[in-house]
């Protein structure tokens, strides 16, 4: 079976990122790199994005395709990160037209910390409902905390704003959720 070359791109805001997260993912076919499991794969490049807005990003991938990468994943930074990177989807659909390789978005699982602020923050609504998540949120359950606390959002607000009664401070309570005492899906 022909082995896979990947190239990571990090987000320039963990510049001195070390990459034990990812090697490890890699290794352990764990996030999006679930997707290789039972295939050789090999790192064969690791770079920055070079800082906002990613100028590396126009010319790194070639370098990258020299050395026989077909893959490229975007580190789970770049969606972790506060703000996510607002640039992810321009950066992917660029690497695609002008090299033809393959753009995954995300490394590594994203740790668990991350869902309740994120979720809070509902920064994340729109890159789950255009499937950008899809490669990096591997299980279910995740995927299900991270609505949940989206809905609770839109619920707190709403009541604040059009009620701001019994049930507020009810709701107001929810920031305090956490993994694993959801009390729907906990
Ligand atoms: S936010 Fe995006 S453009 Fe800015 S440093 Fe991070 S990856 Fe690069």
């Amino acid at each position: 079976m022909e082995k896979v070359k990947i190239g990571i791109i990090i987000c320039d805001r963990y510049r001195t990122c070390a990459g034990g997260k990812c090697f490890r993912a890699v290794h352990n076919r764990e996030g999006a790199f679930a997707r290789y499991k039972g295939q050789e794969v090999e790192i064969a490049a690791f770079t920055t994005c070079g800082g906002c807005p990613g100028g590396n990003i126009e010319y790194a991938p070639e370098e990258m395709k020299k050395n026989g990468v077909t893959h490229i994943h975007f580190a789970t930074g770049f969606i972790v990160g506060y703000p996510p990177c607002p640039y992810m989807e321009y950066f992917r659909d660029f690497i695609v037209e002008k090299y033809g390789m393959e753009v995954v978005f995300g490394t590594h699982p994203i740790p668990q910390k991350y869902y309740a602020t994120h979720g809070v923050l509902n920064t994340w609504k729109n890159l789950v409902q255009k499937g950008v998540l899809d490669q990096t949120l591997t299980r279910d359950r995740c995927k299900r905390q991270l609505l949940h606390f989206s809905l609770l959002f839109k619920l707190k607000k709403h009541f604040l704003l059009f009620h701001h009664v019994q049930l507020a401070p009810t709701l107001a309570s929810f920031p305090q959720l956490r993994w694993g005492n959801c009390p729907i899906f906990g």
